[in-house]
């Protein structure tokens, strides 16, 4: 086990039992405070640590590695160095906070430096994501859409059960937590019309999904195992993939996803490491009817139990939950999804991001989606302030939260948030 896995550790740092962010974590990010620039972080409870400055003090004096990354804006050199030296920095970190740790809990000065509460900090985005690729690896969700768009006795595409299906999707207009987001504009071909208009988005939605940054880059031409793909994953990050269903209606046949999906995508501000994931695997699905080819075949428990969460939140007024659903509803694990990637040889890049595709659960309050929610549009979501939503309307604030908990443990992801202004 990874020394800072470890689940009977404790911090000298304060951390609630709810916390998302307990010693056992340690994700990494960026944050901004007055007039420093963007540097790396990692958060314990609800307390963020400067890792700039716990360099500049010497605590990575005993780890061989080069302490400049954590002066960087983003997280993708540090993630570059390999993960032997990501492990040792996170054990490094594990160790120096621990309870019985003396070195920094009994010197006040060295804590003012390096320690503020993280309602002071500004996090920002945390990766400069390369290229982004979306899957549509939830078995229940390409089933409800399959339901909804064609015809329920053959929701599933021939190929869907033989291949992680994906798009390259748009990663410049990949932003943090807190960015509030455009109501799209773009042609819509309204039903019974002749001709396509042009105007704002009018079936605005969400997509509950989870996103894996690469921190290892792959060779041109060369594939990468499903055996050796957990060395390519770096972490996770909440991720809500904003869809406009009109646009992509009209536009998708027969290349696939483009401006309904292009406008915006949402993500975490930590990154949570795959080795802090590694008390909540699970096994996967049986992938024998039909039999996977032995390229996508792979050993081990690749899935993670990860419950998630959806709310959504009026201008003005109260949050409600609308789904709760499970990283584990998926068919294609990450492992597969990164070996299908690059089965034809294409490489990947440090900081390239691929996100799962929408999470949908088994029962109606547990899609990953407003498509499916109101199932079209049929069965409209009671708000707590009296209105109704079949999509999101202007001024509406969108939520996820994501956290495995498993023998009293709980490692999380905080949330991601997002609020829709109307169209400019
Ligand atoms: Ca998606």
């Amino acid at each position: 086990m990874i020394a800072a896995n470890n689940p009977s550790l404790k911090s000298w740092i304060e951390v609630s039992g709810d916390s998302d962010f307990p010693i056992q974590n340690i994700p990494f990010g960026i944050i901004k405070t007055g007039r420093r620039q963007p540097r790396m972080a990692t958060i314990i409870g609800n307390t963020v640590i400067d890792l700039s400055v716990l360099a500049e003090l010497g605590y990575f004096n005993s780890v061989n590695m080069d302490t400049s990354v954590f002066y960087m804006p983003v997280i993708n050199e540090f993630m570059a160095l390999g993960k032997e030296t990501t492990r040792a920095v996170r054990n490094r970190i594990s160790a120096i906070f621990q309870h019985n740790n003396g070195e920094l809990r009994d010197n006040d000065e060295h804590k003012t430096q390096i320690l503020c509460d993280v309602d002071d900090v500004q996090l920002l985005m945390p990766v400069a994501v390369g290229d982004y690729t979306d899957f549509y690896s939830s078995r229940e969700h390409a089933t409800n859409v399959g339901t909804m768009f064609r015809d329920p006795d053959n929701a599933l595409l021939p190929n869907w059960l033989h291949l992680p299906v994906g798009y390259h999707g748009r990663a410049s207009s990949i932003v943090v937590s807190g960015t509030p987001i455009h109501r799209p504009k773009g042609q819509q071909m309204p039903a019974g019309a002749e001709m396509p208009v042009y105007g704002a988005c009018k079936l605005l939605d969400f997509e509950l999904e989870m996103g894996f940054v690469v921190g290892k880059s792959s060779q041109l031409g060369q594939s990468v195992s499903t055996d050796e793909a957990e060395d390519y994953i770096f972490g996770l990050c909440l991720f809500n993939d904003w869809s406009a269903r009109d646009i992509q209606k009209w536009e998708y046949v027969p290349l696939g996803p483009f401006l309904g999906k292009s406008f915006a995508s949402s993500i975490s501000p930590w990154i949570v490491t795959l080795d802090a994931l590694d008390h909540f695997r699970i096994s996967g699905p049986e992938q024998k009817e039909p039999e996977v080819l032995p390229y996508l075949k792979y050993e081990g428990d690749k899935r993670y139990n990860i419950a998630l969460e959806v709310l959504l939140q009026p201008e003005g007024g109260e949050a409600k939950t609308i789904s709760r659903s499970n990283f584990k509803y998926m068919y294609w694990n990450m492992c597969q999804q990164l070996a299908h990637h690059t089965v034809n040889g294409c490489n990947f890049n440090v900081g390239d991001m691929c996100a799962s595709g929408t999470i949908s659960g088994t029962t109606p309050d547990s899609y990953g989606s407003m498509l499916e929610l109101s199932w079209r549009g049929t069965k409209p979501l009671p708000m707590a302030d009296g209105t109704e939503r079949k999509f999101l309307k202007d001024g509406d604030t969108l939520i996820l939260r994501g956290f495995g908990e498993k023998d009293g443990l709980r490692i999380g992801f905080g949330e991601v948030s997002g609020k829709v202004l109307p169209a400019t």
